[in-house]
């Protein structure tokens, strides 16, 4: 059994975008990636802090942009557009959740799909449905990264993604299905989840329930990889039951230290990738 480690891939490809920074700087281009965030979530802080920490590290320009909770939609769309045609900015993010009365949906849509590095709008979306290149969503490409770390082959493999998330499990599938697995979606109304769980050869488990997959839903000798991030008595774990899945399986990424690392550093490569496809 391997335990696939995020971090060590983590650092591979963002040895591979500094590189590429220092290529775009020597032209004199420096990538820019804005991040806004909305209110005082402290899990958002984490993940803001950690974006921004990334993008020093690979030589990627942050612009950091913090309202608070009550912002009207209007003040939020303005600085949109503002950033939309800002030579300096090639990515904008927004960090979610979205305090309640703001609509993600209207608000993400506000985002030139070409800085659209999150790759949730509906114009990236639909890319990946066409299987044409575009920014793909973070986790799930960060996913496929690892299995190409590793060597895992998904051609022919039976695929069963437990999510269906518009920013995991759905992608995921849609990743899957592109690289020739054969892939089945699970959900909260799915019956018989153990019966589908137990033929997967590549089980993806994306649904926020600290170890809900335990290792009699798991077939022998398949890759395992956790998505999941929970805090249980303040201790971050994941979806599956590492301990007694790990006996069981051929390859499983650990929580944390396993996806966790790579959604930041695919958030960098196309931030990076926003610039070269404009070139
Ligand atoms: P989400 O939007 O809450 O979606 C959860 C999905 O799981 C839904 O499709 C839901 O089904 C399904 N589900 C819930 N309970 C289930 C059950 N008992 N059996 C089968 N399916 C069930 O969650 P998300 O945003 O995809 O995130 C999932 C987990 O991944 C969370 O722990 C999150 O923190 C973590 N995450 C980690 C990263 C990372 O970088 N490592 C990135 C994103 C998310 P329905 O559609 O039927 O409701």
């Amino acid at each position: 059994m391997t335990i696939i480690d995020g971090k060590k891939v983590s650092k591979a490809v963002r040895e591979e975008l500094k590189l590429e920074a220092a290529t775009l700087k020597n032209k004199g281009i420096v990538a820019g990636l804005a991040v806004i965030i909305v209110g005082n979530d402290s899990g958002s802080k984490v993940y803001v802090k950690n974006k921004v920490l990334a993008c020093e590290e690979v030589g990627i320009k942050s612009f950091h942009y913090q309202f608070s909770e009550d912002i009207q939609k209007e003040e939020l769309i303005f600085l949109i557009k503002e950033l939309n045609s800002n030579q300096q900015v090639n990515g904008i993010l927004v960090q979610l959740p979205l305090p309640k009365h703001l609509s993600e949906r209207e608000i993400l849509s506000y985002i030139d799909p070409n800085k659209d590095v999150d790759g949730f709008s509906a114009y990236q979306m639909g890319k990946l449905v066409l299987g044409e290149s575009g920014f793909p969503c973070c986790t799930p490409s960060g996913i496929m990264e690892l299995f190409r770390h590793y060597n895992i082959n998904l051609e022919g493999k039976r695929a069963v993604v437990i999510g269906r998330s518009n920013i995991v499990g759905k992608p995921m599938a849609l990743m899957l299905t592109a690289a020739n697995a054969t892939v089945t979606v699970c959900h909260s109304k799915t019956v018989n989840l153990q019966q589908i769980t137990k033929e997967a050869d590549i089980l993806v488990v994306a649904i926020g329930r600290s170890r809900f997959v335990t290792a009699d839903m798991v077939k022998e000798g398949a890759v395992v990889i956790d998505v999941g991030m929970n805090r249980v008595d303040g201790k971050l774990c994941g979806d599956v039951d590492f301990e007694e899945v790990s006996k069981k399986c051929s390859f499983i990424t650990p929580v944390p230290g396993g996806v966790g690392p790579m959604t930041v550093t695919m958030l960098m490569k196309n931030t990076i990738g926003a610039i070269k496809r404009n070139e």
